[in-house]
């Protein structure tokens, strides 16, 4: 296998600290920081980053597709999918199901999950399933009661490959769904959801610790006595130090002022930032084709959108077209901190939520996921493992 050298890269150590310095990359790994010439082999690939930022590649939790590929449509699509994401500086995803949730759907589900063992170019260490034991209804996903048989078959027919699941707290029976998937070692993340302040505090309380596409999908309470400001899963959510948010970072699902808050609330190690995106993501300005009986009209600024004149919902939401390498583009514009913050919010902060401890990080022993970016947040190279599954040179 190839060993590689990046030289003159100002490395971003993500929350911590950029310095400039060089990389060595061997048997998949991050082998050296600053190698003795001595413990650089003959045969080394040579890269030059001219000054430019080396990070960590980025992490993406929560994403339904990119391209012309909805990651649950087919084993195809969810490799073709896979496999167009490293262009964006993504290395590590949670392809994330969510009309699949069923039991009618598990053949399809255990075909995917299979497939994710030949998945190249990025590494997907497993599923993100949004729902379906969730509250509120959104994209089509499920909205049915906490069911532990249910739970196990989807768990079973997954193979071990879930590494999250998407819950709302007021879902009847959520607690003992919540309690199995910390057995399991699976994220609890909730959404789609109108809880109450008593009811999220007992989902974190059982072991919930993160909540997705924060804001978006939670309701704001109805107010029932003038004077008096009501407060529900938000505020309990912000109010507790041991759950994280994500956000997506698109300008148009969230409000910057509203990523603010909860910057004050959770510091930037508490913030991740997401995706969501689906077809479309990642592809020029357009009008795209989609399985859910409509097209879509793709904006990178303004979102995916239903695109169906004939349609009350025409131009109403259908998703995100938001690439990774695109938010952090955006946090940088909004959230006045250092650099090294911003970027843990796509690298070592969603790592740390999955318990990926070789990822995220620049390290000696790290695994070999970096990108080196031009200014405007395009990756001029991709190493996924220590191999180059991208470059524009
Ligand atoms: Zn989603």
């Amino acid at each position: 296998m190839n060993t590689t050298l990046i030289v003159n890269a100002r490395i971003v150590y993500p929350g911590d600290r950029v310095s400039a310095g060089q990389l060595l990359l061997q048997r998949g790994r991050i082998a050296a920081i600053d190698p003795a010439p001595g413990a650089i082999p003959a045969d080394t690939l040579r890269i030059d980053a001219g000054g430019r930022w080396l990070t960590p590649g980025l992490i993406d939790v929560h994403t339904h597709g990119i391209g012309h590929s909805l990651y649950e449509a087919s084993p195809e699509q969810l490799l073709e999918g896979l496999a167009f994401a490293a262009r964006f500086g993504t290395t590590t995803i949670l392809p994330t199901l969510y009309r699949v949730m069923n039991r009618a759907s598990l053949p399809l589900l255990a075909r995917l999950s299979q497939a994710l063992d030949s998945v190249r170019g990025v590494s997907a260490p497993g599923w993100h399933l949004e729902g379906p034991f969730l509250k509120l209804p959104g994209a089509g996903a499920e909205t049915i009661p906490g069911d532990l048989h249910l739970l196990e078959e989807l768990l079973s027919a997954t193979g071990g490959r879930t590494r999250a699941m998407s819950i709302s707290p007021d879902t009847p029976n959520i607690i003992p769904v919540i309690e199995r998937l910390i057995e399991c070692s699976i994220v609890p993340f909730i959404t789609h959801t109108r809880a109450s302040v008593a009811e999220t505090e007992r989902a974190i309380d059982a072991g919930a610790r993160h909540a997705t596409h924060f804001y978006d999908v939670f309701p704001v309470p109805e107010i029932t006595e003038p004077g008096v400001r009501p407060c529900g899963a938000v505020e309990a959510i912000l109010a507790d130090s041991r759950c994280s948010v994500d956000f997506i970072a698109d300008g148009v699902h969230v409000d910057p002022v509203a990523i603010r808050v909860a910057l004050a609330a959770k510091r930037f190690s508490g913030i991740v930032l997401i995706t969501d995106s689906n077809i479309g993501a990642g592809l020029p300005d357009g009008i795209y084709p989609t399985t859910f009986g409509f097209p879509v009209k793709v904006s990178a600024r303004n979102g995916a959108r239903i695109h169906d004149p004939n349609q009350r919902s025409h131009g109403g939401l259908a998703g995100s077209a938001l690439t990774m390498n695109l938010g952090i583009a955006n946090l940088h514009q909004w959230l006045k901190i250092p650099s090294e913050q911003i970027w843990a919010m796509g690298c070592s902060n969603p790592a740390r939520l999955l318990g990926l401890a070789n990822k995220g990080v620049i390290g000696v022993g790290a695994d070999a996921d970096i990108v080196v970016w031009d200014d405007d947040f395009t990756p001029a190279h991709t190493w996924v493992a220590g191999e180059r599954v991208f470059t524009t040179a």
